[in-house]
C-alpha cells in the first residue's frame, strides 16, 4: 500500500492540507491546473499570504512536498486522492461543481491504470449529498472501477480559518470522517494518527452537513449581533459592551460576538447561498438563512451611510479605505466587506483611494482602476474621511488628527480611540 498523499487543488484548502500532512512525515504531491500556483510552490514560494506558510515551505519542499500539474502521475502514485478544489456558487446561489466534477472524472480516469487500492477524500465544501450521488459515479464511470472493491471513498470537511490556517491544520478543534466503508475511514483516520483533538465517525451526507451547519451557524451568529449592534448604535448603547455581558454567559460564549461591517470570505456567504438552495430544492424554505444574508448585504453600506452623516454628500470626497481583506492575516479579498463599500462610495461620486498590507493588489482584480496608497499614513493625509475595514495592527498606531474615522471592525483599540478626534464605530 502505498502511502503517498495526492492533494487535487492548491488553493487555500489544498495547499494547507498538503503542508500538514508533509509536516507530519507524509510524501505529499500537490495538483493544480494553474502552472504559476505550480511553479511557485515548487520554487518554496506560497502563492497565498499565510503566517508561518513560507517556513514551512522551505522545511517540506521538495523532501516531503512537491507540486504537479501532472494529475494522472500523481494520483498513479499515492494511496489517499484528496479533492480541494473551489465549490463556488452560480448565479443562483446554487452550488457550482464544474471543479468538483472535472477533478472527479480526471481521478477516475487515472484509477482506471491503478493496480492497487486508494481512497479518494473529497475535501471541498460540497451540499449533502455531493459526494455519494455525484462524486461517486463519476469515479466509477470514468475508472471502470467499484467503490468499496477497487477504491474507497470518504469525506473529510475542512474547518481552517484563513489567517490562522497554519496554526489550524495542527490543532483542528475535531476531524470529522465521512466515509462509504470501514476500509475507507480507517485509512483515512490513520492519517490523524498523531492528533489528540476528538474525530467524528459519520457517513458521507453528514459529514457533509456538519461543514454546513456550523457555517450557517457562524455566519446568523454574526449577523445577529450585528442587527443587536445596529439597535445599539441607536440606542447610544456600545454594543462590544453588550456582547461582553453576553459572552460571559457560558451558554452563549465569547467569540464570534464581534459587531462589525458583516462577514466576508470565500465561505460564508456562498455556503449559506448553497445550503439554501439545497433546502429549496428538498422542500425546506430555511427563512432565518435568508435573513442572515440579508441583515449581512446592508451591514458594511452603514459604514457609508454613517460616513455621509460626518461629512454630508460625498461627491468629490476623498475617502480613505484602510483594509480589503476580508480579514487580518489573510490576501484574500473573497466577498470582502471593503467591495461593496467601495461600490457604494463609487456610486455616490466620491473619490476612493486604498490600502491593505497584504491585499492591495488582488483587490486591484476586482476594481482595476482603483487608487491604492503607498500607506495607511499617506491614504489618511490625503482623504476628508476614513473607513476603517479590516483590523491590520498597524492601522492602529496611525495619526488620525481629526479626520472623520468610522471603524468597521473594531481596528483601533480604546486608547488610539481617544487620539483621533471624530472616532465612531459602526455599532458602538
Ligand atoms: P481556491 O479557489 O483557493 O483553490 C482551488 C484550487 O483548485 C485552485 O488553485 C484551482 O486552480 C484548483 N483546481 C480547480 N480545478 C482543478 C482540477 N481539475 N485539478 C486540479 N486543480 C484544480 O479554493 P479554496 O479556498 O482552497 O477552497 C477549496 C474548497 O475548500 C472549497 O470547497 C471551499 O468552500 C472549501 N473551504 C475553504 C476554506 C477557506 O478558508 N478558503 C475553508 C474551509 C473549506
Amino acid at each position: 500500500m502505498n502511502m503517498k498523499i495526492c492533494v487535487v487543488g492548491t488553493g487555500y484548502v489544498g495547499l494547507i492540507t498538503g503542508v500538514g500532512l508533509a509536516k507530519n512525515g507524509f510524501d505529499v504531491v500537490c495538483v493544480d491546473v494553474d502552472s504559476r500556483k505550480v511553479e511557485m510552490i515548487n520554487r518554496k514560494e506560497p502563492p497565498i499570504f499565510e503566517e508561518g506558510l513560507p517556513e514551512l515551505m522551505q522545511e517540506l519542499v521538495p523532501k516531503k512536498m512537491s507540486a504537479t500539474t501532472d494529475l494522472k502521475k500523481a494520483v498513479l502514485e499515492s494511496g489517499i486522492v484528496f479533492i480541494c478544489v473551489g465549490t463556488p456558487c452560480g448565479d443562483s446561489g446554487k452550488i457550482d461543481l464544474k471543479f468538483v466534477r472535472a477533478a472527479a472524472e480526471q481521478i477516475g480516469k487515472a484509477l482506471k491504470e491503478k493496480k492497487d487500492y486508494s481512497v479518494v477524500v473529497v475535501k471541498s465544501t460540497v451540499v449533502p449529498g455531493t459526494t455519494g450521488e455525484v462524486v461517486g459515479p463519476l469515479l466509477e464511470e470514468h475508472s471502470g472501477k467499484r467503490i468499496g472493491k477497487d477504491f474507497g471513498l470518504a469525506m473529510t470537511p475542512e474547518f481552517l480559518r484563513e489567517g490562522k490556517a497554519v496554526e489550524d491544520v495542527f490543532a483542528p478543534d475535531r476531524i470529522v470522517i465521512g466515509a462509504v466503508d470501514d476500509k475507507s475511514r480507517s485509512l483515512v483516520k490513520s492519517l490523524y494518527a498523531s492528533y489528540s483533538c476528538p474525530i467524528l465517525e459519520t457517513d458521507l451526507k453528514t459529514a457533509e452537513m456538519i461543514k454546513y451547519a456550523s457555517n450557517s451557524f457562524l455566519a446568523t451568529k454574526i449577523s445577529f449581533v450585528n442587527e443587536m449592534g445596529n439597535l445599539c448604535k441607536k440606542l447610544g448603547i456600545d454594543m462590544n459592551d453588550v456582547a461582553k455581558g453576553m459572552g460571559l454567559d457560558s451558554r452563549i460564549g465569547p467569540k464570534f460576538l464581534q459587531s462589525g461591517c458583516g462577514f466576508g470570505g470565500s465561505c460564508f456567504g456562498k455556503d449559506v447561498s448553497a445550503i439554501l438552495n439545497k433546502g429549496r430544492e428538498a422542500g425546506e424554505e430555511m427563512t432565518l438563512l435568508k435573513t442572515t444574508l440579508e441583515v449581512n448585504r446592508k451591514q458594511p453600506l452603514k459604514m457609508v451611510e454613517l460616513l455621509e452623516k460626518r461629512l454630508g454628500n460625498l461627491k468629490g470626497k476623498k475617502i480613505a479605505v484602510l483594509g480589503l481583506a476580508f480579514k487580518e492575516g489573510t490576501d484574500d479579498v473573497r466577498d470582502s466587506p471593503a467591495i461593496p463599500i467601495i461600490r457604494e462610495l463609487e456610486g455616490k461620486g466620491a473619490i476612493v483611494a486604498a490600502y491593505d498590507p497584504e491585499a492591495s493588489e488582488s483587490m486591484k482584480k476586482v476594481f482595476p482602476k482603483l487608487e491604492l496608497a503607498k500607506n495607511g499614513g499617506a491614504a489618511v493625509k490625503w482623504a476628508d474621511g476614513v473607513l476603517l475595514v479590516t483590523p491590520w495592527k498597524e492601522f492602529e498606531t496611525l495619526d488620525y488628527g481629526a479626520k472623520p474615522v468610522i471603524d468597521g471592525k473594531n481596528v483601533l483599540p480604546k486608547e488610539a480611540r481617544k487620539r483621533a478626534k471624530y472616532y465612531e464605530g459602526i455599532c458602538w
